[in-house]
């Protein structure tokens, strides 16, 4: 790295430096057996229909289960996982235990309204071409009902308007498939974006959400990106939804769909099914 920078100049390499990188490669390796291993898990975080209090859908979220530690939390590896090719493995295979799961709760509960399914997609499936084919195979592979998975791409990178990207967001869309722009309002998104690329879902960043706190908050730039949303015609999540208060807010300003630890954290598959469970015989009575 520093010799990229030409002759004449150096960098001076501190030993925090040093651990910092000797640690990214040690997860990096670890990482690449663990893929082998498949040694993941899913968790999934209901989205919430704020008008009915209902569940809408699902949010996908990996998590790693480490032999000796444990549970790893996605922002200690993906991170790491998104400088080599190791994410588009897990992604794939998140795509697929996610899409599985939901057509399982879909024919377990045929009763409950069409839920649907979000999955993170690093950006760098945007470039390469087989992720369709993949996502075919997938989507034939688990049979779910048109409409119902949804992808979630963060705007947390500049992304390139080649040939390539539009044509592969096309060939998603072509499929039925909505594409949702995560933590929208953080990243380096502008508002031409939006136009190029046509979101179907915006998800405002929990950092906006979490300004709701009483009487005199600061609610402009929600109201602001709630309207932006009508007006292109594209649904909104509120992300990061804590407390009841955030909640009644959110409910007030037209925002459609919420999501956080005050309505439900991210859960294993099978609290889930038990969730499920209590909704379809609220619905049979
Ligand atoms: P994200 O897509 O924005 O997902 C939402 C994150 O916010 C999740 O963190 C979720 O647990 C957390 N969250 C939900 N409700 C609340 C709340 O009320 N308060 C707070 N403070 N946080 C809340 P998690 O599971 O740790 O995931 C972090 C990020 O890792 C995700 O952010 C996403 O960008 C990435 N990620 C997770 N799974 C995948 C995956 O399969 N593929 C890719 N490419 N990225 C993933
Ligand atoms: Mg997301
Ligand atoms: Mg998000
Ligand atoms: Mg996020």
């Amino acid at each position: 790295r520093a010799k990229a920078k030409g002759p004449g100049t150096s960098e001076v390499f501190q030993p925090s430096m040093h651990t910092h990188v000797v640690k990214r490669l040690q997860v990096a390796n670890e990482l690449q057996k663990a893929i082998e291993r498949e040694e993941f898990i899913v968790y999934y975080q209901p989205i919430i229909s704020l008008e009915s209090d209902r569940i809408d859908g699902f949010e996908a979220l990996v998590r790693w289960q480490h032999q000796e530690k444990g549970l790893i939390a996605p922002t200690d590896f993906i991170p790491i996982a998104e400088e080599t090719e190791a994410i588009l493995k897990i992604d794939k295979w998140v795509l697929r235990h996610a899409c599985t799961q939901l057509g399982l709760w879909q024919q377990q509960f045929p009763n409950i309204q069409p839920l649907t399914m979000s999955v993170n997609l690093s950006s760098k499936h945007l470039t390469k071409p087989d992720f369709i084919e993949v996502l075919d195979k997938i989507l034939a592979e688990t049979g779910l009902r048109e409409k119902s998975l949804k992808l979630e791409i963060t705007e947390s990178f500049v992304m390139e308007q080649s040939p390539t990207v539009l044509d592969i967001l096309d060939e998603i869309k072509q499929r039925k498939i909505e594409l949702c722009l995560d933590d929208f309002g953080t990243g380096y998104s502008s508002l031409s974006y939006l136009d190029c690329f046509s979101f179907n879902i915006l998800k405002i960043d929990r950092s906006f959400i979490k300004r709701l706190v009483g009487e005199n908050d600061k609610c402009e730039m929600i109201k602001a990106i709630v309207n932006l949303a009508v007006t292109l015609n594209m649904k909104v999540v509120a992300e990061g939804v804590e407390t009841n208060v955030q909640r009644d807010k959110l409910k007030a300003l037209k925002c459609s769909y919420g999501q956080g630890y005050g309505l439900f954290p991210p859960l294993d598959s099978q609290t889930i099914s038990r969730l499920l469970e209590k909704q379809n015989t609220i619905i049979d009575q």
